[in-house]
């Protein structure tokens, strides 16, 4: 089955916004075997609209439109569509009453225009709309059977669900395959080393597998077709354990959820809490953490501290330590985690602190320098990250998420991949003071 996908919408002509629905598509219809031949992106006009129909409709089986499903007088693309596909519209009074209803639940009368949106085919069928009023739908040629137009509305929330309940199943019954996806989350090996180490897995034609670099993490796709969801499942499962037996616990969960996540379950399984003392972050672990729901099961203490003097009165870093190796640095990150556990009580302590940038950045320590610590009752491991060539904000994105492996892989007992132990022996009136501190 030989495919296109037709963008229809001037604001995408003009660059106003970004065809993510053909993306989105497009990665869907591979993973079903489908080959997309063409993309195109068409404005409202309906006589370009007509010719770039009957040209893709000459060449492709499957035709699948976003867009152009819309109340207003521009949106005519099921109008093109059914009289070049030999079909009509009829007036649907069933999909006007759940249009209705939709202006209803949100404390609206329905706008005249809307009625526009009841029509659906005669001979092809609707497809329910559960995000939106505009119903999609799907044509088959009258004049040649076997060719299809599938039209999704325009908006990403209505077109993916809809893409995803109903035409997926439909496409996947036609090619006659069974779907199954599992998404693994790997943390702590960069995108091209990994692509190093499971590259020979990726070439894979049934299950297919394929990499996405996010910040600081790579996620990895499996996706197996096979006669019945079961065995696709079966076929799944079996080629991600090839995944685990090359990346071990680097892979740290499955599914969609982020890294607090599977950190937060860390630490539950352990039954450990955590604290933080976070300077270029600025709370954003924190915030990560706590979104995690349950997460006071674990963590009841962090600190922003931004400046040196705070570092000192809060956490107890020594006065001689930022003085002799500032306060981006090892030996600050070291006793930033150890001061706020001490302070805190918690099990783990984690001290963040680097060069955010844009500015600061100097050429022993450009800016992305950041030093990240855990302390536990016996050790301080202490890592070095160099994110150079980001922004202020993946700087900190990346930071926290490092953290957060670094507190996962304390919790479950597994050793940090890049940082060092830290030795250096504490003062007891360090120990004194700070415990008297969390006393007070
Ligand atoms: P429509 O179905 O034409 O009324 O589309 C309505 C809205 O959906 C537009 O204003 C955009 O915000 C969004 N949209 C339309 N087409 C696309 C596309 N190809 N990719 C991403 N968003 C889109
Ligand atoms: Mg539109």
């Amino acid at each position: 089955m030989e495919a296109e996908i037709i963008a229809v919408g001037t604001e995408l002509l003009l660059g106003d916004i970004l065809n993510t629905n053909a993306q989105f598509l497009s990665r869907e219809l591979a993973q079903l075997g489908i080959n997309v031949h063409f993309q195109s992106v068409v404005g409202d006009n309906p006589e370009r609209l007509e010719s770039v129909v009957n040209l893709a409709r000459s060449r492709s089986d499957l035709l699948i439109f976003s867009g152009g499903l819309g109340p207003t007088q521009d949106d005519l693309t099921k109008q093109t569509v059914a009289h070049a596909f030999g079909d009509e519209l009829r007036f649907d009074e069933e999909e006007l009453d759940k249009i209705r209803a939709f202006f209803t639940a949100w404390g609206r009368t329905m706008p005249e225009n809307n009625r526009r949106q009841a029509y659906v085919p005669v001979h092809g069928r609707k497809i329910e709309n559960h995000n939106g009023t505009a119903p999609g739908m799907i044509f088959e040629d009258t004049r040649a059977p076997g060719k299809y137009a599938v039209l999704l509305p325009g908006p990403p929330y209505e077109l993916k669900p809809m893409f995803l309940d109903t035409v997926r199943p439909w496409l996947a019954a036609m090619t006659r395959s069974a779907l199954h996806s599992e998404t693994l989350r790997v943390m702590g090996v960069g995108e091209s080393h990994l692509e190093e180490k499971i590259g020979h897995l990726l070439e894979n034609e049934n299950p297919t597998a394929a990499l996405y670099a996010k910040t600081a993490e790579v996620v990895i796709r499996v996706t197996a077709k096979a006669d019945t969801p079961e065995h696709a499942k079966e076929m799944c499962e079996e080629y991600a354990q090839k995944f685990y037996a090359i990346l071990g616990d680097k892979i740290y969960a499955r599914g969609e959820q982020p890294i607090e996540y599977a950190t937060v379950a860390a630490l539950r399984a352990a039954g450990k809490t955590a604290a933080l003392a976070e300077s270029c972050t600025g709370g954003l672990v924190a915030k990560r953490l706590t979104d995690v729901p349950g997460a006071s099961a674990v963590f009841g203490y962090g600190a922003c501290t931004y400046s040196n003097g705070i570092k000192e009165k809060m956490l107890g870093v020594r006065h001689e330590t930022l003085e002799a190796h500032g306060a981006v640095s090892s030996e600050t990150a070291a006793e930033m985690a150890r001061g706020v556990r001490r302070v805190s009580g918690a099990d783990f302590g984690i001290g963040i602190t680097g060069i955010a940038g844009p500015d600061g950045g100097t050429d022993e320590k450009p800016v992305g320098t950041v030093y990240m610590a855990v302390a536990d009752a016996e050790n301080t491991y202490v890592q070095k990250l160099v994110l150079t060539g980001r922004t202020r904000a993946t700087v900190r994105e990346s930071s926290a998420q490092h953290a957060f492996d670094m507190l996962r892989r304390i919790a479950l007992g597994l050793p940090q991949l890049t940082a060092q132990r830290f030795d250096s022996e504490e003062p007891a009136h360090l120990r004194e003071q700070t415990t008297a501190l969390r006393d007070a």
